[in-house]
């Protein structure tokens, strides 16, 4: 049976060229970068080629990018790094951060007994700036403000402009998990007030197990691992030299061929949309699905059946593969706190539709016929 994958925000298949640009690195180049001799010296500048090509691309200084294992370790380095180093004694995020955020945050909270503050969503799925301007005007100790630039679940867009400037008035760090966003928009960090973001590269056809974290020049903070000297001495470890490799060759793909692949996948998404709304009775989206959203993804509430609750597993038997939310909580079966914390958002059965360049139209029209025998 073919099957067709439909959740690229989960993970994405490595790109032809990229893995082509690692197996160097895995056979002959395989030296440690910190060897002085020849084998090192080799590696040692494909890892600096590869930082100065992904700040280049996106808006950083080379010395702004530090590679890390994947998108969780970037957002734990980041957290801890605003508490312990930059003297946030105050967490404001939302109840819609992924996990990699939550649950350091709740981490954190315990261990070093801080405030956290969780800010109001609105139906549409954004998050309330008035009413993180309200935290941040009655905060009493320096703020640390962790708030998504993409959310993962229902893909709405953070105004991080807004967000910066009211952190920047009130003396607050800002991190901002980038994780859906590097590699689907053009980012201009230094541009920014974001002082961490972070990034994953199996999310825009890299490999898995390498990830990186942006960090400000204007911040100074001490590595999360210790160990040896490694990443300029922000993160110890020797290097994942063909995921770092990777990593810059999936950036640089996904960066020269945006305009055509968005125009490509966004048509795949309104497509979707606007089949299911003809041709399944009683079908929401949610979040702020055709507003400042992800093109990437649609996140469908079908109206709660019987047999929309065995859609899952469903479409799994018919070979399509879709999700109830994040890859890391499915299995769970607690439903999705995304969809849980938006006002009136739990109703209908959520799943979402994440595309990548590989999905074509028919495999749409193939979802389709499939969802109507299935319902
Ligand atoms: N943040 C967001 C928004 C994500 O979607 C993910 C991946 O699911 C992560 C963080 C974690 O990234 P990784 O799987 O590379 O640890």
């Amino acid at each position: 049976m073919t099957r067709i994958y439909f959740d690229n925000a989960a993970t994405t298949p490595v790109d032809p060229q990229v893995v082509e640009s690692m197996v160097p690195f895995l056979q002959t180049y395989f030296g440690n970068p910190s060897s002085i001799y020849s084998y090192g010296r080799e590696t040692r500048v494909a890892i600096e080629n590869a930082r100065k090509s992904v700040a280049q691309l996106l808006g950083a200084k080379p010395g702004e990018i530090i590679f890390t294992s994947c998108g969780t370790e970037s957002d734990n380095m980041a957290l801890w790094s605003a508490i312990e180093d930059l003297g946030c004694r105050h967490i404001i995020t939302s109840p819609i951060e992924h996990h990699a955020v939550l649950h350091t945050v709740q981490a954190l909270a315990k261990q070093r007994q801080l405030a956290v503050e969780f800010l109001r969503v609105l139906p549409d799925g954004h998050i309330d700036l008035t009413d993180l301007e309200r935290a941040l005007e009655s905060a009493t100790e320096r703020c640390l403000v962790s708030l998504m630039h993409a959310n993962n679940e229902i893909g709405n867009l953070l105004d991080i402009e807004a967000v910066g400037a009211l952190c920047e008035k009130y003396n607050a760090i800002f991190h901002s998990d980038t994780v859906q966003t590097v590699g689907h928009y053009p980012l201009a960090l230094s541009e920014t007030t974001i002082h961490f973001a972070t990034g994953a590269a199996h999310k825009f056809h890299g490999p898995k197990g390498i990830g990186m974290l942006y960090i400000d020049h204007k911040v100074s903070v001490s590595p999360f691992i210790h160990g040896g000297g490694q990443e300029r001495n922000m993160r110890a470890g020797t290097e994942n030299v063909s995921g770092i490799v990777g990593f810059a060759k999936a950036l640089e793909l996904a960066t020269s061929n945006l305009p055509q692949d968005q125009a490509h996948i966004q048509s795949l998404k309104d497509y979707l949309a606007a089949q299911l709304q003809t041709q399944i009775p009683g079908v929401q989206f949610n979040g702020d699905w055709n507003g400042a959203s992800l093109y990437t993804l649609l996140n469908v509430s079908f109206p709660r059946t019987p047999q929309s609750e065995m859609l899952l597993m469903g479409l799994d038997m018919q070979g399509i593969c879709a999700s109830a939310g994040s890859a890391c909580s499915s299995g769970a079966n607690q439903g999705s706190h995304v969809i849980n914390a938006l006002p009136n958002g739990n109703k209908g059965v959520p799943i979402r539709f994440s595309f990548s360049k590989f999905n074509t139209k028919e495999e749409v029209d193939h979802l389709l016929v499939k969802l109507k025998q299935l319902l």
